[in-house]
């Protein structure tokens, strides 16, 4: 690789607004999960690029959710990249800080903090047809020119905060669960957590004791599956480090017992009954009280939102401490929270745990192909599809990994990022090998594909089960999920059909 666009002289970032753009092959967004497997794919095939990072630090998710509890729901042997495992992982189900290091420890081995541009927020992008170039322009005017633009900036890094009436004139603390404000003590506060999704009942359990008040207001009640998760023993660790084969097939397993319950949720719906059995045993077990377990179980299909688990989130809920306010909120006030039944509770601190910006998250960057088209118009009106939920019909050389569809409901997305590094990694060496400048799905390959999905999704438990869902855009339709199993993604990623895209640009 040449050092051309290596970032070594600019990884201390200058303040001074750079005049001359800097000139790469291909721009990386992000160094989460994607952005670092991105570059090392790169970094094998010799192609040159730079990474820009909005934050001071790599990681992406595992960096930015650093809230009390925050753990992995997908078990870390197969929430891994494949050709990095780590045999030593200290619970099936890693806590956020073991993830950060191991992707911190990634971007060390490979030599990436090098490549990368700290504090580069990415706001706009254009395509130039004569230069056959992308121009991406950083929030503080820096300007990029790369033949390719890879996003790995998923769709999960936009905090949501529901703009309830009255928020501002509330005068405690308050953040949302994916920017925990650290400074503020909350022992023996009265604590509201908002929302009852994946983060709420991670932290929830974890904050129970140190507070005075718990207070979680639940919108809709999720279905939580029971999930010991206590640190592995010393010699389970030792064996999956020496014995070899044993971590393997460890993740083997774990991935085909998720493949089981994908095919509920995407082939048979019906089949996750069990979920329902199982959820329902859970909050049994933890909760005595008949009306609050009432309040606590869900009347949609299991697996309709995100399937959660935990040992210990009821417990947390059947703490004397905590009240589970199902009123739907009404209003801010000055000390606290008044819900419609008109009862305000007074409150010191208010964690949103609402979520992030999903179906709408592409609308935070101004992407412009040739002609000016506006991808953000575009997908306003036609609904956000891509081909292979990865490159973007007439809109050359533009990848996103996670994109559009390519999220999952049962099982690890590392695996679905490692497919689309691959197929990326081959429209660029397609590009090269044609001896071409640009390549684009052609727009009757994007719809096929798309038909075909959205025919699936439409008999999974996504769309039949009986809830409403951020996988769901405005319109009512799945947006974010693979509607299959994840090896029918990888065989559709497998190899790149070059039928299916235009090349151009000699
Ligand atoms: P989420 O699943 O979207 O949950 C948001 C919660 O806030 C829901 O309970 C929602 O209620 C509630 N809510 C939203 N707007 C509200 C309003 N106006 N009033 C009252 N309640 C409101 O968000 P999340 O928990 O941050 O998780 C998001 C995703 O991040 C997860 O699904 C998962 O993919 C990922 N995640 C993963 C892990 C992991 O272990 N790997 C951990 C955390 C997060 P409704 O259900 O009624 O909409």
């Amino acid at each position: 690789m040449t050092v051309a666009a290596q970032a070594d002289d600019t990884s201390v970032r200058s303040d001074s607004v750079r005049s001359e753009p800097v000139r790469t092959r291909a721009l990386i967004i992000g160094t989460g999960f994607s952005g670092l497997g991105m570059a090392i794919a790169l970094q094998k095939q010799d192609v040159d690029f730079v990474i820009l990072e909005k934050a001071n630090d790599v990681g992406g998710t595992w960096r930015d959710n650093t809230y009390p509890g925050c753990a992995c729901d997908i078990p870390s042997h197969m929430y891994s990249f494949s050709f990095e495992p780590k045999p030593d992982w200290r619970h099936m189900w890693s806590l956020q800080p073991e993830i950060f290091d191991y992707l911190k420890g990634v971007a060390d081995k490979y030599g990436l903090r090098r490549y990368v541009r700290f504090d580069s927020h990415v706001e706009r992008a254009h395509w130039d047809e004569d230069e056959s170039a992308w121009h991406v322009f950083t929030a503080d005017g820096d300007e990029y020119v790369a033949q390719f633009l890879i996003s790995g900036a998923g769709a999960l890094h936009i905090p949501l905060v529901p703009e309830f009436a009255g928020l501002d004139e509330f005068e405690g603390e308050s953040f949302h669960s994916a920017q925990w404000n650290h400074d503020v003590d909350i022992t023996g506060r009265r604590v509201a957590v908002i929302g009852t999704g994946a983060s709420a009942i991670q932290l929830v359990p974890a904050i129970v004791d140190q507070v005075a008040e718990l207070q979680v207001y639940q919108r809709t009640p999720p279905w939580v599956m029971p999930r010991p998760n206590n640190a592995l023993p010393e010699w389970i660790r030792r064996v999956f480090t020496e014995v070899p084969g044993t971590r393997a097939l460890t993740r083997l397993g774990i991935y085909w017992a998720h493949e089981v319950v994908g095919f509920g949720m995407t082939k048979q719906p019906a089949l996750l009954r069990v979920g329902s059995w199982l959820g329902k045993w859970n909050i049994r077990r933890s909760v005595k009280d008949r009306e609050l377990r009432r309040k606590l179980t869900p009347d949609y299909r299991a697996g309709c939102k995100r399937i959660l688990n935990s040992d210990t989130y009821y417990g947390g809920i059947a703490n004397p401490k905590t009240e589970v306010v199902t009123d739907r909120i009404d209003r801010f006030t000055a000390n606290g929270i008044k819900t419609a039944d008109g009862r305000e509770r007074p409150v010191d601190v208010v964690v949103f745990a609402t979520g992030f910006h999903v179906t709408d998250s592409y609308t935070y960057v101004d992407i412009k192909g040739p002609g000016g088209e506006d991808l953000v118009d575009r997908w306003n009106r036609e609904g956000v599809e891509a081909h292979r939920g990865i490159a973007v019909a007439d809109m050359p050389n533009l990848f996103f990994l996670l994109g559009p569809n390519t999220g999952l409901g049962h099982n690890s997305v590392v695996f679905m990022i490692e497919a689309q590094i691959r197929y990326v990694a081959q429209a660029i060496a397609a590009v090269d090998k044609a001896g071409v400048k640009a390549l684009a799905p052609k727009r009757s390959a994007q719809d096929e594909f798309n038909r075909q999905l959205h025919a699936d999704l439409d008999r999974s438990v996504w769309s039949t089960g009986g809830c409403s869902s951020w996988y769901m855009d405005s319109h009512g339709r799945n947006r974010t999920l693979w509607g299959g199993m994840t090896w029918q993604y990888w065989l559709a990623t497998r190899r790149l059909r070059r039928s299916e895209f235009t090349f151009s640009g000699r």
